[in-house]
């Protein structure tokens, strides 16, 4: 087997060969798979918004992966315990139902930097925001409170 790459995403480890046809020629298959797979369950506008972004970030060099598209409401919940009920920082305003995740119109998105998903606030958010929000879709960036550079919706 001749390993080209190895990519980590979502704590799987896949390894590209050279046999892997990509979907997408300028992902690498496990990025654009995961890709198809959250894209599948979100609504139909976003779905080719978010594609859009995808392919325009790929031009520029950078893969992008939809870390999370649809959530359920009960996921939302467990968000939004956290901070109040549960340990760590306030994440979300929105309770479980409330977010537009849970309607399917929101993404988050992840850098892969050096094959592995990357939420880090070096990577270039402030790009990804732009070309999301050139296919005009609404940019956690933009938010006032608790910005979200990962998150894009409809
Ligand atoms: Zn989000």
């Amino acid at each position: 087997m001749d390993v080209l790459d190895i990519l980590i995403i979502g704590g799987l480890v896949y390894l590209l060969t050279k046999s892997q046809t990509n979907e997408n020629e300028n992902l690498p298959a496990p990025a654009a798979n995961k890709n198809a797979a959250e894209l599948a369950r979100v609504n139909p506008v976003l779905r080719e918004k978010a594609q859009f972004v995808i392919d325009e970030m790929a031009r520029r060099g950078y893969v992008v992966v939809v870390a999370e598209g649809l959530r359920s409401n009960a996921v939302q919940a467990k968000y939004y315990a956290q901070g109040r009920t549960t340990a760590g920082a306030i994440i979300t305003y929105k309770k479980g139902g409330e977010s537009e995740h849970n309607k399917g119109r929101a993404v988050d998105f992840d850098f892969i930097v050096n094959g592995r998903q990357s939420n880090s606030l070096s990577n270039n958010w402030a790009l990804l925001g732009q070309i999301a929000k050139s296919a005009g879709l609404t940019w956690g960036g933009d938010y006032k409170k608790l910005k979200d550079y990962r998150h894009v919706e409809i």
